[in-house]
């Protein structure tokens, strides 16, 4: 109804504006992307539990905004993977934002990867959603395909490194989404050096960072391992 018409468009003002502020170098078109997958999102969240964060200013700073850290190191037309996509995040905004890379995002409950295929289809974003566990798929067909792995919220570092990793071709970069003063940063020493990661970029972004490493050399075979292991002992 009117009402419900007239709420919405407000919060869609809301969220350009706060966005536009966020991220100043998106164009019209990657705004009006990102407002229309935010809709999509509030609307398939009713029936799905896809976030909380639901208002248009935290959802523009905590989701569109915050993905966006990783815009500028994903090397030209990559091909990258989001581990543990949930709603689309990572993922989507650094598809809009990155239009040359190709996304494929992955997380293990089919009806998420359901949910962000069919509204990234209906906003116009083309990315490429695949339902499963990352330490079987890093074991089998994704094992070294992509040039660079992002994730956010998904493992403390040590466990989303094994998870991550594999899925690297030599050379590719992993981003970790994290909070600054994370504890699990300092955890991560045994697991970076096992699955030969090097530090090669940070992105500080408020209270949170991206960490950019590098594949030195392939992973040891017997990674990843079961996640009842990588779970119980981690790197
Ligand atoms: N990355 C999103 C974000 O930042 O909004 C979602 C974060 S949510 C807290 C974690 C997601 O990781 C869930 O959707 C979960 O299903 C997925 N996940 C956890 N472990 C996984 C695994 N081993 N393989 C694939 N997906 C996994």
């Amino acid at each position: 109804d009117l009402h419900r018409e007239k709420a919405q468009k407000g919060m869609n003002e809301i969220f350009l504006t706060e966005l536009k502020k966020l991220a100043p170098r998106l164009t019209e078109r990657q705004l009006e992307q990102c407002a229309a997958y935010y809709k999509a999102l509030i609307r398939t969240n009713g029936q799905l539990n896809l976030t909380a964060i639901t208002e248009p200013a935290p959802a523009a700073q905590k989701h569109f905004a915050d993905s966006l850290a990783a815009a500028d190191v994903l090397p030209p037309r990559a091909h990258v993977l989001d581990v543990g996509s949930g709603g689309g995040f990572p993922g989507v905004p650094l598809k809009i934002a990155r239009p040359d890379v190709k996304m494929t995002l992955l997380d293990s409950v089919g009806k998420k990867t359901d949910a962000v295929r069919a509204m990234a289809a209906s906003v116009g974003v083309d990315v490429v959603c695949v339902s499963g566990r990352a330490e079987e798929l890093a074991r089998a067909q994704g094992r070294g395909q992509f040039d660079a792995v992002v994730s956010r919220a998904v493992a403390a570092l040590p466990m989303l490194m094994e998870l991550c990793v594999p899925f690297l071709r030599v050379g590719g970069i992993f981003c970790a989404y994290k909070q600054k003063d994370a504890e699990d940063i300092a955890h991560a020493e045994n697991a970076r050096q096992t699955l030969h990661l090097a530090e090669k970029d940070r992105v500080e972004y408020g209270k949170n960072v991206v960490l950019v490493y590098e594949k030195t050399h392939k992973t040891p075979p017997e990674f990843p391992r079961r996640f009842a292991k990588i779970k119980k002992s981690p790197l």
